[in-house]
């Protein structure tokens, strides 16, 4: 174990995570919804008019890292009250997440995408 004087979260920080960094507060980015076990911050290059990603503090890769389940609700839970604080509740919007390099993982630190605001014309299910 480490010294006593950090927390799990700090522990499993990745030094080369980008969003390990984020979370650590490096680049002062504005967190729309944040709590104990996860935070909220709007994608860097939007896709739809709201675009939040929604990542859990401790770094986990992606749902091959077996991440626990209760964190994995506590994601969709934080989801649909960031779809409330975006204003997309009620409107329809999409949750994404990847898995993998080969389904356009580019940050591999588990995430779930949040995309509404204005109509989906395509369907990929
Ligand atoms: P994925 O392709 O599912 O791994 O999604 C990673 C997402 O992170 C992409 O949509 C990127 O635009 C986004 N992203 C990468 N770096 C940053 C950053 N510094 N701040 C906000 N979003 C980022
Ligand atoms: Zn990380």
């Amino acid at each position: 174990m480490g010294s006593g004087t950090q927390s799990a979260q700090e522990l499993s920080a990745q030094t080369d995570c980008i969003f390990c960094k984020i979370i650590a507060g490096d680049f002062n980015t504005d967190f729309v919804y944040q709590d104990d076990y996860v935070v909220a911050f709007d994608d860097i290059s939007p896709q739809k008019p709201v675009h939040t990603l929604i990542v859990p503090r401790q770094h986990v890769v992606n749902l091959e890292d077996n991440p626990d389940p209760e964190l994995l609700a506590r994601l969709f839970s934080a989801a649909s009250k960031v779809a409330a604080i975006k204003g997309v509740a009620g409107t329809g919007y999409r949750i994404v997440q990847n898995n993998g390099k080969g389904a356009g993982q580019t940050v591999f630190h588990l995430h779930v995408h949040l995309l509404g605001g204005d109509p989906f014309t395509e369907n990929i299910v």
